[in-house]
């Protein structure tokens, strides 16, 4: 290829990233602004933080061995030598933003943020190398209450996005450090005795993080770990109570789970309560939210011991679901009302300022303004075109009467001549 061929050929994004294009972007939206809502009402704070962080921040508090930390960070050396990594996931920012800033000194805190997280994964369905979570963390807070709480927070987002029968509720406790200790011993042994059914990547586990080997989905490891001892079988008495607690809460608030002892975190910072959010309606990437306690991460980071619960939720995910499922309101569709036509430029002024203040007497109204001239005929292309359920027509006998004629473009309507002054009102009578 010569030199100028090689500069003409086309930039594309990177593998696995995505753009979010316009006719998506009202779903996405409409989701944000349901979170935003539903975190506001349960008393959460937004926190913001940079989507750089120093690569010790994440080796320390996800874990050396996770396969995160091994084989999915975006990691480069900054012009002055530092390492630095695109953050794969929000908790460990989080906690040191709320450490650096203070926040954790004798108070507790309820936080919740939102954002893009990268990771060097296979680039499939549901799974990509830049995805966005929303996530809650609360700090200070030993639970099973504010477990509880994090739980209800995110069963009544299903709810409101129609998605709560959809999905089903795993929870399991993976205890103290020191029981989950005692089991990883225990857990070891029983895989040792069957190390012929380990797959390559269960072997390369069993030295370093044995618990993941739980999560495999290798069909052929399936017998060998339904009889694999249950950490569930061996919690210290104080994780046990706590669960059986976190248990009963939820029967009360008459929320569904299923208890899978099986449940482990990729990541290796969480103790006691673990939990799921999943559905068969996404093939394999069918976890959409997931989170747990992670009691020892702030004193693990530096800070002073403190209790934490939260969890993060894949965006990408839970759009696709409402997308598979057919479960997209009107309001999330992103369509126009009203297409405001100057049928010659002789009306283009009269159009603007109708627009204006149309906008400004209807505050929920999406109006949009032809604009750009054109022959009558493409000029009413465009209004079809525009997707609006409604246009504005303004020509000579309109501007002559200060009238304007409101035409229906997606029903079997006649068109109406009306005075401007009265415009507002009769477009809030059809529009409500
Ligand atoms: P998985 O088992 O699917 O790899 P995970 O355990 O790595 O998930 P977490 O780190 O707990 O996921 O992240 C929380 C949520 O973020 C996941 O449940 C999922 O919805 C979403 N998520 C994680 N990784 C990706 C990705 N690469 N692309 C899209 N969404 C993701
Ligand atoms: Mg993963």
């Amino acid at each position: 290829m010569s030199k100028s061929d090689t500069s003409k050929k086309k930039i594309q994004a990177i593998r696995g990233m995505n753009d979010l294009l316009p006719e998506q972007s009202p779903l996405w939206q409409y989701f944000e602004g349901r979170v935003r809502t539903l975190m506001a009402r349960y008393g959460y704070a937004e926190i913001r933080t940079p989507i750089v962080e120093q690569t010790a921040l994440f080796a320390r508090s996800i874990g050396e061995v996770t396969d995160i930390v091994e084989k999915e960070m975006y990691t480069f050396e900054d012009r002055n030598g530092d390492s630095l990594t695109l953050r794969p996931e929000g908790t460990a920012s989080c906690v040191r933003a709320a450490m650096e800033h203070g926040l954790l000194h004798n108070q507790t805190q309820r936080l919740w943020y939102q954002g893009p997280m990268f990771r060097h994964e296979r680039p499939q369905k549901g799974r990509y190398r830049q995805f966005h979570q929303v996530g809650v963390e609360s700090f200070g807070l030993e639970g099973p209450d504010i477990d509880a709480e994090v739980i209800l927070l995110s069963a009544r987002l299903w709810r409101e996005l129609g998605l709560m029968e959809h999905v089903t509720l795993e929870l399991n406790s993976l205890g103290s450090a020191e029981a989950r200790a005692a089991y990883r011993e225990r857990l070891v042994a029983y895989f040792e005795e069957h190390r012929e059914v380990l797959d390559e990547d269960s072997r390369r586990r069993l030295a370093s993080n044995p618990l993941r080997i739980l999560d495999s989905k290798n069909p052929e490891m399936a017998e060998m770990l339904a009889g694999a001892p249950r950490l569930l079988d061996h919690l210290d008495d104080a994780s046990r109570e706590h669960f059986e607690t976190l248990c009963g809460l939820l029967d009360a608030a008459g929320i569904d789970y299923v208890i899978n002892p099986r449940l482990v975190r990729g990541l290796d910072y969480y103790g006691r309560t673990v939990f799921e959010w999943t559905t068969t309606a996404l093939g394999s990437q069918g976890t959409v939210c997931a989170g747990g306690r992670y009691d020892g991460l702030v004193e693990q980071l530096g800070g002073k011991p403190t209790t934490a619960v939260g969890f993060a939720m894949g965006i990408e995910r839970l759009v696709l679901l409402l997308e598979t499922l057919e479960l997209i309101p009107d309001a999330a569709r992103g369509e126009l009302d009203l297409y405001v036509l100057p049928m010659d430029d002789a009306a283009t002024g009269t159009a603007l300022q109708l627009a204006e203040r149309l906008r400004g007497e209807l505050p929920g109204l999406r109006a949009q303004l032809h604009c750009g001239g054109g022959s009558f005929k493409s000029r009413m292309k465009k209004a079809d075109r525009s997707g609006a359920r409604l246009a504005l027509l303004l020509g000579e006998d309109e501007l002559a009467e200060a009238s304007a004629t409101l035409k229906f473009l997606r029903e079997e309507r006649d068109q109406q001549s009306l005075p401007q002054a009265a415009l507002a009102e009769t477009l809030r009578e059809l529009l409500a």
